[in-house]
């Protein structure tokens, strides 16, 4: 079409009449200098076990304390960050993160685990496992204590080693969740050829949970064909009690969401495992 033709052509002329695509230039020159001063920091965000109201363990989600823009979520710099490539240097740089807290919180004690979300291009690198085996030998983490969340897109190339990545860091003990289901292709027929522990529900078919019956329908049926594949069910995005209720009666094994607690620092973590199991012996669900 002559839009389409006319994107290429004027492409400089349309950048700079478009704010979006300049901040989208200004962050991109600031990738380099951020990791370097260390402006990426990381939130965690707790899954919970729906039957015993455990906590299972944290999701590492990145931050990126902008000198000018202030404290950036996600959406506004990972797509940037992808089409650039950058997003495997910063990929690195969560993991690297994320272990070494990991290793931080078992040396005070803490025991638990941690979910690293990882990009297509990402995985695709052909020593990806490598490194994150690597990163936990060094730190003396349990394979068993990392998890790494992907989506369906990162593993739609065939071509890609993303899928020997995937085998190699499952033979090794690391959990692999597949994020976001329900929200693109949403096909179980690839799934049970996928190296998987987790599917995580996305937040969209969750929040349609009370007020639609079809959405229910999709909820309900997508946890009895997760079981049958042998994988956990987590839900991602609750923030009722009605609806923890609803999915630990449709057989959900964990949640996750601004119900138990919205993303926190690190540093936040020890006192909220304290609260959350001495308030679970005052209060049972
Ligand atoms: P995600 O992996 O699906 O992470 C869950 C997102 O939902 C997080 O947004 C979290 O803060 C938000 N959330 C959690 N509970 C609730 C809730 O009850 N209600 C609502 N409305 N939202 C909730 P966040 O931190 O802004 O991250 C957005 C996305 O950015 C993530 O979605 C993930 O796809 C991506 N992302 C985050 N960190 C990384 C990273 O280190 N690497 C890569 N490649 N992507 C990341
Ligand atoms: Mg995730
Ligand atoms: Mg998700
Ligand atoms: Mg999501």
């Amino acid at each position: 079409s002559a839009k389409r033709a006319g994107r290429g052509r004027y492409r400089f002329y349309d950048a700079s009449l478009n704010t979006g695509n300049v901040e989208a230039f200004h962050l991109e020159q600031g990738f380099a200098e951020a990791l370097r001063s260390h402006q990426f920091v990381l939130q965690f965000q707790p899954l919970v076990h729906l039957d015993s109201g455990r906590i299972d363990g944290y999701e590492a989600l990145v931050r990126w304390r902008h000198p000018h823009y202030g404290l950036l979520y996600p959406d506004r710099f990972i797509a940037v960050a992808e089409r650039s490539g950058f997003i495997v240097s910063l990929g690195q740089e969560v993991l690297r993160l994320a272990c070494e807290q990991l290793a931080q919180w078992h040396e005070a004690g803490l025991e638990t685990s941690v979910a690293v979300n990882v990009s297509a291009l990402q995985l695709a690198q052909p020593e990806f496992a490598d490194t994150v085996l690597e990163l936990l030998a060094g730190l003396s983490l349990p394979a068993q204590r990392l998890e790494l969340e992907i989506t369906e897109t990162a593993i739609l190339q065939r071509e890609s080693p993303a899928l020997d990545n995937l085998h190699r860091l499952r033979v090794a003990g690391i959990g692999v969740s597949l994020d976001d289901f329900g929200q693109g292709y949403a096909g179980f027929a690839h799934l049970q050829a996928l190296p998987l522990t987790r599917l995580k529900i996305d937040r969209s078919l969750i929040a349609q949970l009370s007020n639609s019956h079809d959405d229910s329908l999709i909820v309900s049926t997508t946890i009895i064909l997760a079981k049958r594949l042998k994988l956990q069910v987590v839900a991602e995005g609750v923030e009722t009690r009605e609806q923890r209720v609803h999915l630990r009666l449709a057989g959900c094994d964990l949640a996750q969401g601004y119900h138990f607690s919205r993303p926190m620092d690190a540093e936040a973590v020890p006192a909220f495992e304290e609260d959350f199991n001495a308030e679970k012996v005052k209060v049972p669900s």
